[in-house]
């Protein structure tokens, strides 16, 4: 028997405030010696007060509308009870009944729409570490501003939640909310995973259990991870035995997920509103505000290259993911002097190396290229100029980079300036270094 995945996703992002979430301490905490970024509020030292960031809600609420979310009115911070070394206090302050936002979705370039169920903001626990047999903590991260994301349980492959993780990377980094570098720990992602029957999918029924991988910290990594616990659970579900409700994590020596504790359900959490910060109301000129502040996002910016620009569908998704973003402004101003859309997205795209020309030139090289000389010739003159400067070879090869651009100039006088400079640098340097 075939069966169909049921994944939801949460994806945790730091955000990029001065300060901690609830204390005075700066969060840029990243290599930084372990417990120097404390205080009695972030180590949870009793008696200790917490006063809410308020650019972290501002933060929150951009990415709310970013997701297209509804924000609410009225939100509160709510404790979350459980007990581990890493949350001295023994909760950790965050949003259960009325987080910042609720109910968005994001559509991916396949199509499909994620809904997202709600976006939060709570504090981050500190960090343990496992040493020959102790346990060392570091409370630099301890009351980061965390920022989490959570998605209705829709995604029926792990490419697509790979997507949907990549958009939202974009997006917060576009809108300057986060960094979101995973190898930093600034964006993990949590994944629930079950498995049901193609009759159960069609009738939009939910398994009865997940089961969550958490500290994803690749894309890669979930990838497998997600892989394998598919793989698992179908061998547990074909047996005729139930799967457990728990908490799995990812053994990349073994390929499989182990077996870490038993899932909470949130009424074991006891969460209850946090009786120390008074709870938000925010009213509609302040929500509108917050609005007029939105950039234009990548999917917003795609059909604006599809629409505006004439694009097609392939490039504007190239330009308005991951990379590609980077050069999309250059682009619009390349076309918007005169430059042919497709053939800029393609130059672009595919040589990285001009994307730090100016538009003149880039606009100069789509024009040139029809009277360029053809690579086989350009690669002849290059070769017989490396044979008749012996020195200047000499001296590049012990890294004078003077002698390369005397090459460059040899090359593009010999080919009576009908070469690219950016072509030739790359020829000359690519036989040099044979
Ligand atoms: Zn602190």
């Amino acid at each position: 028997m075939e069966y169909k995945l049921a994944l939801g996703l949460e994806v945790h992002l730091h955000l990029k405030t001065a300060k901690k979430m609830f204390c005075g301490c700066d969060a840029d905490i990243y290599g930084k010696e372990p417990n120097t970024h404390v205080c009695p509020t972030c180590l949870g030292l009793p008696g200790a007060l917490p006063v809410p960031n308020f650019d972290a809600v501002k933060m929150t609420q951009l990415l709310g509308l970013g997701l297209n979310c509804t924000l609410n009115n009225n939100s509160h911070f709510d404790r979350k009870h459980y007990f581990y070394p890493d949350l001295p206090k023994g909760y950790q302050i965050s949003q259960y009944k009325q987080p910042l936002c609720e109910n968005g979705f994001l559509i991916l370039d396949s199509g499909e729409k994620i809904e997202i169920e709600r976006v939060h903001l709570e504090e981050d626990t500190a960090k343990s570490f496992h040493e020959g047999g102790k346990t060392l903590i570091d409370f630099n991260k301890s009351g980061m501003p965390l920022v989490e994301i959570v998605t209705r349980p829709v995604f029926k492959t792990v490419v697509d939640a790979v997507a949907f993780s990549k958009k939202i990377q974009d997006i917060v980094r576009v809108l300057k909310v986060s960094d979101a570098d995973m190898e930093k720990g600034q964006m993990r992602l949590e994944a629930n995973i079950s498995l049901r029957t193609s009759e159960m999918e069609s009738k939009k029924i939910l398994p009865d259990y997940k089961v969550e991988i958490k500290n994803i910290n690749s894309f890669r990594f979930m990838e497998k991870a997600v892989e394998s616990e598919i793989k698992r659970q179908s061998e547990v579900l074909a047996s005729g035995k139930k799967i457990k409700q728990e908490n799995r994590g990812f053994d990349e020596k073994s390929g499989k997920t182990l077996s870490q504790r038993d899932k909470e359900e949130a009424h074991d959490y006891r969460y209850f509103p946090d009786p120390d910060i008074p709870p938000m109301e925010f009213d509609q000129t302040y929500l509108l505000g917050i609005n007029t502040s939105l950039p234009q996002l990548p999917y917003q910016l795609k059909e604006t290259l599809k629409t505006t620009y004439k694009l097609s569908e392939k490039n504007s998704i190239s330009l308005t993911n991951g990379l590609g973003l980077l050069c999309v402004n250059l682009f619009m101003r390349v076309v918007e002097s005169g430059g042919d859309s497709e053939r800029t997205a393609n130059l672009l795209l595919n040589r990285p190396e001009t994307r730090d020309l100016t538009t003149e030139q880039i606009i100069k090289l789509l024009t040139g290229v029809s009277n360029k000389i053809k690579d086989t010739e350009l690669e002849i003159i290059t070769n017989e100029v490396i044979a008749k400067n012996d020195d200047a070879v000499k001296e590049f090869k012990t890294g004078k980079m003077g002698s390369l651009e005397f090459l460059i100039g040899q090359v593009m006088k010999n080919a009576k300036g009908k070469a690219d400079p950016v072509i030739v640098r790359k020829m000359l340097t690519d036989i040099l270094s044979k």
